[in-house]
Formats: structure tokens, C-alpha cells, sequence
């Protein structure tokens, strides 16, 4: 079995297109500093001359703040983390190689790498993976919403308004990665092409503070979120989930290409 390089099909958020402050850009695009996250908005231009005949747009200028030339889109859910498909592909090769159904397992040499040894005979199998996409969401509430909200009331009464240090810890958002990827396998003995995809759903209980997944604490947040969460927040839960998640990914591609590559009862 030879693994193939594994290739994304979607764009991270920190990936999202950079636009520079000397571009002409629509007035009415959105734009933020990409350095220190503020609003660039477009100048009010008076009058648009000769040279100005015929301009779809403006150049926005540099940043205000800080200077910053570099201007962006801003954020919008949901967060897409980068996918370390280096990492991805290792494992994937490694569950290949422990589990053996598949023969041999080996990530692919590069095309314009040096030549392996020639005297064995080249793999059956070959496989393609192609991720996606990756959405990191908060998909629901679990069971200690109410005891928190509980909790909210007592400590409002008892303490001072909105400060409700037992909700801190109790973890009751949970939220949701999920990776889509497509997967070709070639069987280079039979000549043929098998194909697939697999969703997977990482998910975590999360609180503002330890033990387990975290993310940053904001007054009653546990009531706020997901509107109050900023793209670093977003980031920093998605650090979090990400090595569970890809290990979920690659074992899921493993189990639906070996279940491919064995010969059904028809
Ligand atoms: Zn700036």
C-alpha cells in the first residue's frame, strides 16, 4: 500500500485572501488589518477626476491603528482550522502498516524524489485522500445547562451579579469539528478504482476553565457563546480538538478503505 500526499479542497480562516492597502478594492467590500484586527474602512473620496474615470474601486489605505498594509475579509463562522496533512498522512500510513490487511504501508516517494529499491515489486494498492473540508461549530448544549443557569442565580444573590465561579469549571457547551474527506484507493492488480467518502465528528465538552478542553472566559459566557467567540477564540478551541479529531479522521479513512479493499460476500 502507498499513501499519496493527502491535499485539502477548502480554505482555513487564516488562510482567507489578503488584499493590500494600495489595491483598488469596492468601497463596500469589509476589510480588517490583518495585523491588528481593525476595521479599515473605505476614504470618502470627493469627486473622482480623469484619472478616477472608469475605477471599480479605491485603494483602502493603510491601516489607522497600526499601519498595517495587509487587509482581509473579516472573520465570519464557521472557523476552519489548517489541517496538518503531513501528520495526517504519517498516520494513516502507520495505522496501515499495524493493522497489515493492506500489505506493506509506506507513504509514496516524491515524484522528483530519488529512485527506491527496484527489486521488489511495486504495491497493490494506492491511496488518494482529500480533505474537504473542517468546520470547528457549537452544536448544542448538554444536560448542565439548567444547573447552570441554577448556579448563575444562587451566586447572583449570594456573591454579586454575574460573578458564578462553580460555572467556570462545569462544562456544558459542546462543541463539534467535522471533517469531510473523499478517498480513492487504485488498485493498480485489478486495475480499478474504488472511491469514498467519510464525515467525522470530533466533539468536546468545553468550559471557560480546566480540567479538559477550555476556551476563553467572557461575564455569563456560557449564555454568549458562540456570538461572543473571536476568531483567536475559535482558534485556540480548535488547537485543542485538532489532535483527537485528525486521529478520528485518519482511522476512519483506514477502517472505509480496508472495508473496500475486502471482497464483499456478493
Ligand atoms: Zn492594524
Amino acid at each position: 500500500m502507498l499513501v499519496g500526499p493527502w491535499v485539502t479542497d477548502y480554505t482555513a480562516s487564516a488562510a482567507r485572501e489578503v488584499v493590500l492597502a494600495t489595491d483598488d478594492v469596492s468601497p463596500h467590500r469589509a476589510l480588517e488589518c490583518a495585523a491588528c484586527g481593525a476595521s479599515v474602512e473605505a476614504p470618502v473620496v470627493l469627486g473622482t477626476g480623469a484619472s478616477g474615470l472608469g475605477r471599480a474601486g479605491w485603494p483602502r489605505g493603510p491601516c489607522r491603528g497600526c499601519g498595517g498594509t495587509r487587509l482581509r475579509a473579516p472573520f465570519s463562522p464557521p472557523y476552519r482550522p489548517h489541517a496538518d496533512l503531513a501528520a495526517l498522512r504519517a498516520r494513516t500510513v502507520g495505522l496501515l502498516a499495524e493493522r497489515g490487511g493492506l500489505g506493506p504501508a509506506s507513504a509514496e516517494a516524491p515524484p522528483d524524489g530519488p529512485a527506491g529499491p527496484t527489486s521488489s515489486p511495486p504495491p497493490r494498492w494506492r491511496l488518494e485522500v482529500t480533505l474537504d473540508g473542517a468546520d470547528l461549530v457549537l452544536e448544542r448544549h448538554n444536560g448542565w445547562l439548567p444547573v447552570k443557569i441554577a448556579t448563575l442565580v444562587v451566586c447572583a444573590l449570594a456573591i454579586f451579579p454575574a460573578v458564578d465561579p462553580p460555572n467556570w469549571c462545569i462544562a456544558s457547551e459542546v462543541y463539534a469539528l467535522e471533517q469531510r474527506a473523499r478517498w480513492r484507493l487504485v488498485d493498480g492488480g485489478a486495475g480499478a478504482e474504488r472511491e469514498g467518502r467519510v464525515v467525522v465528528r470530533t466533539r468536546a465538552d468545553v468550559a471557560a476553565f480546566g480540567p479538559g478542553v477550555t476556551r476563553s472566559w467572557f461575564v455569563v459566557g456560557f449564555l454568549r457563546v458562540p456570538h461572543c467567540l473571536d476568531e483567536e477564540d475559535w482558534a485556540e478551541l480548535a488547537a485543542q480538538l485538532l489532535p483527537t479529531a485528525q486521529e478520528d479522521l485518519a482511522r476512519a479513512v483506514v477502517a472505509a478503505v480496508e472495508q473496500a479493499a475486502t471482497p464483499g460476500p456478493d
